[in-house]
């Protein structure tokens, strides 16, 4: 019989072959924690490899990208695509556009996207790609050059059996259309290649408001499992873009009051909550007109902008971080503990920080993890790929209910695999191990 894994020598490893990665060490470390006492149990886990296999990319891509600003000067960027594993379908995952994007980070967000895709129960491998190009402050023009460029290259990598990128940071409706239209006019084929398109060429209803739309589902099956809902409760949320608007959206739509949204230069905080009326003009200030969050005061004088700080020290009863990594620290959840806060759920990939993830494990805090709460994106972007392929659209009601049904059972293969400790599902340990079960037993099937 194979010898037993060990987490401390197994992370030894990762962290030698992967140096200077903090943010994919962190990632592995989360999985391998639930996942390496579960493997010791099923020994063909072990005889296989999987997880060793699991956390070395099938290939990963990194080029140059030169386009011309506005002021006529060359700029050079770094472009990626990690191919992550593509067991149990095409690789599949944003592209993140931010200064502080890196092989690292981008290698946790891959690794992240693989069990992700396989909790939504559809055919999709796991992937991620990005640039360390800032998009803050650049015209639609130099938008587009630079969406040019890097689809130059981009574009020699993937079809839409192979590797079907989408957005995250950075990279919304306005990017995916110049990216897409330049692989079109590249390869002169018009197919589903990239997902979060516009209506008018390919897109599906509900993928905007997809991943925002999810958590709520998803915080929903979390509530009805202790007998409660959402109506009446304070929320509080972190980010003002797609996730974090939609989020609020949903929020309001299911009688919850939301207080905060943010972005990295502070929080807005509406003690008479951020309603529906007041969410236009949030889509006015974000979506328009790109600017920043603290706008928001401007027109409604009641409420406060908090420069510098995050939303987590506003008492609430709910908190959603769907910012970014590490934006959640233990600090902030003790602070959310001892302001009554009874559940977290993560919109963003990785918000919170390993400690403050155990620390909600061990003090009664329901936890949703990325990998669950925040599938719906994805999910949807599997539905956009289905429609694509049947040259079809749905209606803005078959793809609700369709992602509503997705979240539904990812909540029940999550809950399938946790252990219930002081009466909480561990989300924790069962989202790690439902994502894991179905790549692994792939990966054996497929050999070597
Ligand atoms: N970037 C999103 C995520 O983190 C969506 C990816 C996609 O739709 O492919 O899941």
């Amino acid at each position: 019989m194979a010898a037993k894994l060990d987490l401390g020598t197994f992370m030894q490893k990762v962290k030698e072959d992967n140096p200077n990665e903090p943010e994919f060490h962190q990632a592995v470390h989360e999985v391998a924690e639930v996942l390496v006492p579960y493997v010791n149990e099923n020994p063909r886990y072990i005889k296989h490899k999987v997880l060793e296999r699991l956390v070395e990319p099938e290939r990963v891509i990194q080029f140059k990208i030169t386009w011309h600003d506005d002021h006529n000067e060359i700029q050079v960027n770094k472009g990626y695509r990690i191919q992550m594993n593509s067991c149990i379908g095409p690789y599949k995952g944003g592209l993140r556009f931010h200064p502080s994007v890196n092989l690292g980070i981008l290698k946790f967000l891959a690794f992240e996207q693989v069990f992700k895709n396989s909790l939504t129960t559809l055919p999709m491998g796991g992937g991620k790609g990005g640039s360390n190009f800032d998009p803050k402050g650049k015209s639609d023009l130099e938008i587009m050059r630079f969406c040019k460029a890097f689809m130059e290259e981009l574009s020699k990598h993937i079809d839409e059996n192979t590797d079907v990128p989408a957005g995250d940071i950075g990279v919304g409706g306005r990017e995916i259309g110049f990216l897409f239209g330049h692989y079109k006019r590249l390869r002169n084929k018009f197919t589903g290649v990239l997902t979060g398109k516009g209506l008018e060429y390919g897109g599906s209803l509900i993928r905007p408001e997809a991943t925002g739309y999810g958590l709520l589902y998803f915080v929903d099956c979390m509530l009805k499992e202790k007998n409660d809902g959402l109506k009446g409760k304070n929320v509080v949320i972190s980010g003002s873009g797609n996730v974090s608007f939609y989020a609020a959206e949903k929020c309001v739509e299911l009688g919850a009051k939301v207080l905060t949204l943010s972005d990295s230069s502070g929080y807005i905080y509406d003690q008479e909550g951020i309603d529906a009326e007041k969410l236009k003009v949030v889509a006015k200030i974000k979506f328009e007109d790109y600017d920043r969050i603290s706008a928001y005061v401007n027109h409604f004088p009641n409420a406060v902008f908090v420069e510098g700080k995050t939303p987590w020290e506003v008492q609430c009863d709910i908190a959603l971080p769907n910012a970014t990594q590490n934006e959640l620290h233990l600090d902030d959840a003790k602070k959310l503990l001892s302001n009554g806060c009874k559940l977290v759920a993560e919109g963003a990939n990785m918000p919170c920080t390993p400690e403050a993830v155990h620390f909600f494990l061990e003090n009664g805090i329901l936890y949703g993890p990325g990998k669950a709460a925040n599938a719906g994106g994805v999910a949807t972007s599997g539905l956009e790929m289905s429609q694509n392929s049947l040259r079809l659209s749905w209606t803005r009601e078959e793809v609700d209910e369709r992602l509503r049904n997705i979240m539904y059972n990812i909540h029940e293969q999550c809950k399938k695999f946790a252990d219930e400790k002081a009466g909480n599902i561990n989300y924790f340990k069962g989202a790690n191990i439902a994502g894991f079960v179905k790549v692994a037993n792939a990966l054996i099937a497929e050999g070597y």
